[in-house]
């Protein structure tokens, strides 16, 4: 459950994760393959969706197997509403996406009329689980003076109760244009991107209480000690991980803004605090350059997600194959729900298109 009350955030988020971990508990992470049965999966798995005119959609989080498979068939690797525009501009008549619920759900809404597949249904999100819809629909109801502002990592019934959703990239300026016409807001799920927010802007903001348990678990400590190992790296760092950590980094951004700061940056050392699946795609595009982990708390720590979610290893090469074979782990919201959902979103796609900016973040 998550507590309401802004003072006591310890007792709330130690509740959150017992939770969270219910749904750690059944992330299962995939098996080794060997090449011959890897060679095999990709051939099958080609030669399926080729017949049932299905794309892939990736998040960068996911295994390089995937990522790369979703491109060499003209898929698409990139952020949850990225992959989202992806499908909805594609002629697939199956779209599968391999990422985490909420992502199936952002493609259903934006491509109702197309069959919508995961590899599996329980890969989910901690902001996700820790923002359900009763308890934060009570706590709009309890704050009706504020514009309520959502993060993408929520259920399509926390879209449908927002006035907006927003991506890591798009955050800033949205809650920027909002305080221009003198809003307040209430913000959900992700603390740690709201206070970079509220710091950032100034913005009158409530914040719900959630946290992502990959960046939650970067610490400063380790990442002092490790600069000075590394004392000419640059530091780039997701807005999701702790504020002390973002107080270090030379720069904070969304996925795309990391990467596009790793080719940008002059430093051939660069330290990233964001899920390590990010690195294949870091490494194409700056393969001069020498990418480390940020420290973490380590495996003996309560994460599992030590610098890479657990739900998102769970989209396998198998378990893709088995959902198409029989187009199975389909996503399916409620229509009406689906066009509540649908305002929001589109209100910060046009806000993008309005002001030329680029809706690419995290999750
Ligand atoms: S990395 Fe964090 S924000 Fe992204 S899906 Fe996993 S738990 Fe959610």
């Amino acid at each position: 459950m998550t507590d309401l009350n802004p003072n006591s955030e310890m007792d709330s988020l130690a509740a959150d994760l017992t939770v969270v971990r219910d749904f750690l508990d059944r992330a299962e992470p995939p098996e080794e393959l060997s090449s011959n049965e890897r060679e095999a999966l990709l051939a099958q798995t080609k030669e399926l969706m080729a017949k049932k005119n299905a794309k892939l959609v990736a998040h960068y989080y996911t295994d390089p197997l995937v990522q790369d498979l979703a491109e060499d068939t003209d898929g698409f690797v990139g952020d949850s509403l990225e992959m989202a525009r992806f499908g909805r501009d594609s002629n697939a008549d199956v779209l599968i996406v391999a990422g985490v619920k909420f992502m199936g759900e952002s493609a259903k809404i934006l491509n109702p009329e197309k069959t919508v597949i995961m590899p599996t249904l329980e890969a989910t999100c901690s902001l996700d689980i820790a923002c359900p819809i009763d308890e934060f629909s009570a706590f709009c109801d309890a704050n009706p003076e504020r514009k309520v502002v959502v993060y993408a990592n929520t259920s399509a019934a926390v879209k449908a109760r927002s006035d907006w959703v927003v991506t890591s990239s798009i955050a800033l300026e949205v809650v920027e244009h909002l305080m221009s016409k003198g809003e307040k807001i209430l913000w959900a799920p992700d603390k740690h991107l709201g206070s970079y927010i509220q710091k950032t802007t100034g913005a009158d903001m409530l914040l719900w209480n959630a946290a992502c348990i990959v960046h939650e678990e970067f610490k400063s400590r380790g990442l002092g000690d490790m600069l000075q190992m590394y004392p000419d790296a640059a530091v780039l760092a997701h807005p999701e991980s702790p504020s002390s950590v973002l107080e270090i980094a030379d720069v904070v951004g969304s996925t795309t803004q990391i990467i596009n700061a790793a080719k940008s940056v002059p430093n051939k050392e660069i330290i990233v605090a964001t899920d390590k699946g990010i690195f294949h795609k870091l490494q194409q595009v700056a393969p001069d350059k020498n990418f480390i982990i940020a420290p973490t708390a380590g495996n003996d720590a309560t994460c599992r997600s030590c610098a890479h979610c657990p739900w998102m290893a769970m989209n396998s090469l198998q378990s893709m194959l088995n959902s198409l074979v029989n187009t199975s782990n389909e996503i399916y919201v409620e229509p009406k729900l689906a066009q509540q959902a649908m305002v929001p979103l589109q209100r910060m796609l046009d806000f993008a298109s309005k002001n030329r900016l680029q809706v690419k973040g995290k999750a």
